[in-house]
């Protein structure tokens, strides 16, 4: 096996890994790590997220500084503000054993002055996000005309972010004899495409699928009707009791509404999204950090290169558009050693594509069915007998002893038992005793087999027979455009100016994105949900359908508990404390 000493770093660096408790090197550390301390050269790596990239280029880039010198020599490039500070962290860690040396993060939505403040003071080492680099360089903050090297750090986000221009804009500040180390977990053109365009012959290490940290994540899925995704990430929570996880939402409506959803049900979640602000941000991921917050629902791009440990479940409320980024979300989870699950939340449109992630990551996914009523209260139960057992008992309450033990007196053992935990049973029983079924489905009753599966869309669309359609060609017209396959679309009915056609909801907002500002043979197209969901045998029923069947549940719950537990909702307090009582002993 392969150790850090055999790759020439210096007895600084190799103190501090072993005060990080490193053991041995990670592949892609393993293959980078040499050639960057013994030869000058450009580099491109790729490797998945948590394979220990940061040490990767930071061990070499903080052997190869210049102590005698303050001017700045390293910079690092990063897509997120969140993803800066953790590698400046890192270095800080990593560099500890050397007292000249500086890194300085900069970062947009924190105070500029105080970050130029550090700047002047000395900063060998710059990690920074391309918007704010930018900004310093042209205000003469920052000179980065001396480095020797620059990285690109998560180089396909970063151009994913539209940080191109930013990136070549800093880059010509820069001198020509520097090298360049680019570090990506996925390859796609636009990146090559930087590669050739600021790299000189660079090396190319790739590291295969091996991950020290996700490698012991098992992948599942559940289908369920595209209403039902919500319920079906409530019932997965009321079975684990004791989850810590990142809930994955496509697009930044979604996430909010998710959180809110939750938060009113009465978990603890929180929203992470572009939406808001710097500092709510960083509000958000601290507490979600101290597990303050047991679910984020966050995007993709907001959540981009989270690294927090123990997150037991990543769920996909939606897979994300572009496959790739699933290893980016499943990669969350399962980190330093411990075992995570990634689930994925589809419906049977989607099945396909589970099929494509799984040739992506070269593993399996099994589907699984989501927990039954009986089942979550058994898990519960089951959980707080185990949460009771593992109490300290506070003598605070001894006093009071002898009178409750009054109170109880004429109980037996067996019904003081039984109605304890009734208290807390109750709750998730009457619920799911009267929760709406799930609907859900095997992987193998195909999506156009007729049936109304009530997760479909009518949409209005202002061209037809007079435009040289007929149902067939507009079928086809349909599908080439929103990029769906033949069962994607379904319903065609033309008419002679109009016509009319059904989507699976999931893909409302795709057809609104394709036919926003569609011209064909000089006319704007105009599409609209049609007011009458039934019209043509639609199977919709979208607005009004929806809301009845997501209101009635909790009216009867409330009914059904206002009795015994007013206000209380199921797995809502009793998740949060019991996940704080957790915590409390660690
Ligand atoms: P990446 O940038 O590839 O996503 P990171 O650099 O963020 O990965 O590393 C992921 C985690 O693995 C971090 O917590 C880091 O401290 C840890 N790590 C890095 N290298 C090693 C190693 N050789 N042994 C054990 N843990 C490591
Ligand atoms: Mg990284």
């Amino acid at each position: 096996m392969t150790t850090f000493e055999s790759l020439g770093l210096s007895p600084e660096i190799l103190r501090a890994i072993e005060d990080l408790g490193f053991e041995s090197p990670s592949e892609v550390q393993e293959q980078t790590i040499p050639v960057l301390l013994e030869e000058s050269t450009d580099m491109v790596a790729l490797a998945q997220t948590g394979t220990g990239k940061t040490a990767a280029f930071g061990f070499p880039l903080i052997q190869n500084i210049d102590l005698n010198s303050k001017k700045t020599q390293g910079l690092i490039l990063s897509p997120t503000r969140e993803l800066c500070m953790q590698i400046t962290n890192e270095l800080k860690q990593y560099s500890k054993y050397y007292q000249n040396l500086s890194t300085v993060a900069v970062y947009g939505g924190a105070s500029i002055t105080d970050q130029a403040r550090q700047i002047k003071k000395g900063a060998q080492i710059i990690v920074a996000t391309p918007g704010r680099m930018k900004d310093m360089i042209q205000r003469n903050i920052i000179d980065i005309s001396n480095i020797s090297i620059c990285i690109l750090d998560e180089a396909d986000e970063m151009l994913n972010m539209g940080f191109f221009e930013d990136i070549k804009e800093i880059l010509s500040h820069s001198s020509d004899q520097k090298n360049t180390w680019l570090f990506s977990a996925t390859m796609p053109k636009e990146v090559s495409i930087i590669a050739k365009k600021f790299m000189k012959n660079p090396k190319e290490i790739t590291v295969g699928q091996k991950n020290i940290s996700t490698k012991s994540v098992s992948h599942e899925y559940f289908i369920v009707g595209g209403r039902d995704r919500y319920s079906a990430v409530k019932r997965v929570v009321d079975a684990n009791p004791d989850i810590y996880a990142v809930v994955f939402c496509r697009t930044k409506r979604d996430a909010q509404k998710v959180a809110e959803k939750l938060i009113e049900d009465g978990y603890s979640a929180s929203a992470l999204h572009g939406d808001l602000s710097q500092a709510q941000r960083d509000m958000v991921m601290n507490s979600f950090r101290r597990k303050q917050i047991q679910m984020l629902v966050a995007t993709d791009v907001a959540a981009r290169g989270i690294d927090v440990d123990d997150i037991t479940h990543v769920i996909n409320y939606q897979l994300p558009d572009e496959i790739e980024i699933y290893t980016h979300r499943s990669g969350r989870t399962g980190r330093a050693g411990k075992e995570g699950k990634s689930l994925v939340i589809v419906t049977k449109s989607e099945v396909r594509k589970i099929k494509q992630v799984e040739r992506m990551i070269g593993q399996k996914f099994t589907q699984e069915e989501l927990p039954s009523g009986d089942e979550i209260c058994k898990r519960q139960l089951f959980h707080l007998a185990d949460e009771i057992k593992k109490t300290e008992i506070n003598h605070a309450i001894d006093p009071f002893i002898p009178n409750l033990e009054a109170e109880f007196e004429e109980l037996s053992k067996e019904d003081i038992i039984k109605k304890f935990f009734s208290v807390e049973f109750s709750r998730f029983h009457n619920y799911y005793k009267n929760a709406p079924k799930v609907v859900q489905h095997s992987a193998d009753e195909s999506y156009s087999s007729g049936k109304d599966y009530g997760d479909e869309t009518r949409f209005f669309i202002n061209i037809g027979e007079k435009d040289g359609f007929d149902w067939m060609s507009m079928k086809d017209f349909l599908k080439d455009q929103l990029e769906l396959d033949r069962d994607g679309v379904a319903k065609v009915d033309v008419k002679n100016t109009f016509s009319f056609f059904n989507v699976a909801t999931d893909d409302v907002e795709k057809v609104e994105g394709v036919f926003e500002s569609f011209m064909l043979k000089g006319r704007h197209v105009n599409v609209e949900i049609t007011k009458d969901q039934k019209s043509g045998g639609g199977g919709g029923g979208r607005k009004g359908g929806d809301k009845s069947r997501d209101r009635k549940p909790r009216k009867r719950f409330d009914k059904n508990n206002s009795s015994d537990f007013k206000g209380k909702k199921p797995g809502g307090s009793n998740v949060k404390s019991s996940f704080e009582r957790r915590r409390k002993k660690n």
